[in-house]
């Protein structure tokens, strides 16, 4: 049979003259974009940054957060010239399981701070975010009185990458915060496990905001999230609650006592309030200041902060050795190479592995 091709008729293929299409560039937007992006120099940050010029410390906080190596080089520079002016504030880590009522007691635990003087800087860890596009943690509108302070600076949680990584960044912006004149720092995170390790690792003092349950509460949490707390807050202790939450807080004490006493020397304290209603926030940041006075003075507080620097050193390491690895041409060819291999047992893993790093260190830098 004929094929339908041959056939003069068929129309099969050509194609008919269409209308011309608009672009598809907005050019209003794509203006407007550029100005978004624009990179200042490393001075022009720093010096907003020190004058405390708010928009210049979050376009430097973007940068810090960007997965660009040409910004990370400026960012880099930019965290080493805040450096000698960092360190001066108390750093505080507030942590929870969502519903534990975090961002109602950081709204009225800011104000309070805020009352006597100096700027508050409210950040956040939060590895989950890119699920829910970075609005869990840190979002403006849940701390309404906050957000609204002109001493406050609240900033979610860098999104994309691994929780080191997100880590790192939070860390590198308590920096920056502290250049630009913020004496008092928040870091708060989800109570989830891995995270409170990351945040315990940034800050001076970690609070731990419990619920009370049916008693049964110190059941779910973790052994190790107990144990970096250095203190914790029953919250909604309010109308007919207040017992319950009185019965928890016993229980967190006796169970405090079974765990070793903290390098600290500090006896980690429970407390009860309500951030709904405003009940024993005075006593919770009491707790808090007394802390602060009592490592400053037997000297835990520098040590503490020195022992955080070296971790982060080492996990700076990890995290660029990783990263120089897996981003290594050479090895992104072998990679999946080596693994079929070792799924199909023609290799050991640790054979696999030793041709990888071989073939990593023999490569030519780029
Ligand atoms: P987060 O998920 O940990 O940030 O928790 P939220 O601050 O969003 O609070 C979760 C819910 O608990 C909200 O409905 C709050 O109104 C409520 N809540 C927070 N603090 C208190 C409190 O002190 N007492 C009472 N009764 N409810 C509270």
């Amino acid at each position: 049979m004929e094929h339908p091709e041959n056939n003069e008729a068929y129309k099969g293929l050509t194609v008919n003259k269409g209308i011309e299409q608009p672009s598809t560039i907005n050019p209003y937007q794509r203006f407007n974009r550029a100005k978004k992006r624009a990179i200042f120099s490393v001075n022009d940050y720093v010096e907003g940054i020190l004058k405390g010029d708010i928009t210049r410390l979050s376009q430097a906080v973007t940068l810090v957060e960007s997965t660009k190596p040409e910004h990370q080089v400026v960012a880099q520079e930019v965290i080493e010239k805040c450096l000698p002016y960092a360190g001066n504030s108390i750093r505080i880590g507030i942590s929870g399981v969502p519903g534990a009522g975090k961002s109602t007691s950081i709204d009225v635990f800011g104000l309070h701070v805020l009352e006597q003087g100096g700027k508050l800087a409210v950040l956040a860890i939060d590895p989950s975010s890119e699920r829910s596009k970075g609005s869990i943690l840190g979002d403006k509108t849940r701390m309404e009185k906050l957000s609204v302070h002109p001493k406050s600076f609240i900033r979610p949680s860098p999104s994309a990458g691994s929780l080191g990584g997100v880590a790192r960044k939070t860390r590198e912006t308590i920096i920056l915060c502290e250049a630009a004149g913020f004496d008092k720092i928040f870091v708060e995170t989800v109570g989830v496990g891995q995270s409170e390790t990351a945040v315990h690792s940034m800050v001076d003092f970690f609070l731990l905001i419990q619920l009370a349950g049916t008693g049964d509460e110190l059941q779910g949490i973790k052994r190790g999230i107990m144990e970096m707390a250095d203190g914790i807050v029953i919250n909604k202790a309010d109308g007919n609650n207040i017992e319950k939450a009185k019965l928890a807080a016993t229980h967190f004490r006796n169970a405090l006592h079974l765990f070793p006493a903290p390098e600290s020397g500090w006896t980690p304290q429970v407390l009860t309030y309500s951030g709904f209603y405003g009940l024993g926030i005075k006593e919770v940041w009491d707790m808090v200041y007394a802390y602060i006075d009592f490592v400053k003075a037997n000297g835990y507080f520098q040590y503490r902060r020195n022992e955080q620097a070296k971790y982060w050193m080492y996990e700076s390491i990890n995290e660029q050795l990783r990263n120089s690895f897996y981003n290594n041409p050479q090895i992104a060819e072998m990679l999946t190479q080596k693994e079929n291999e070792v799924l199909a047992g023609n290799l050991t893993s640790f054979t696999a592995a030793h041709q990888l790093l071989d073939t990593y260190f023999h490569s030519k830098p780029d």
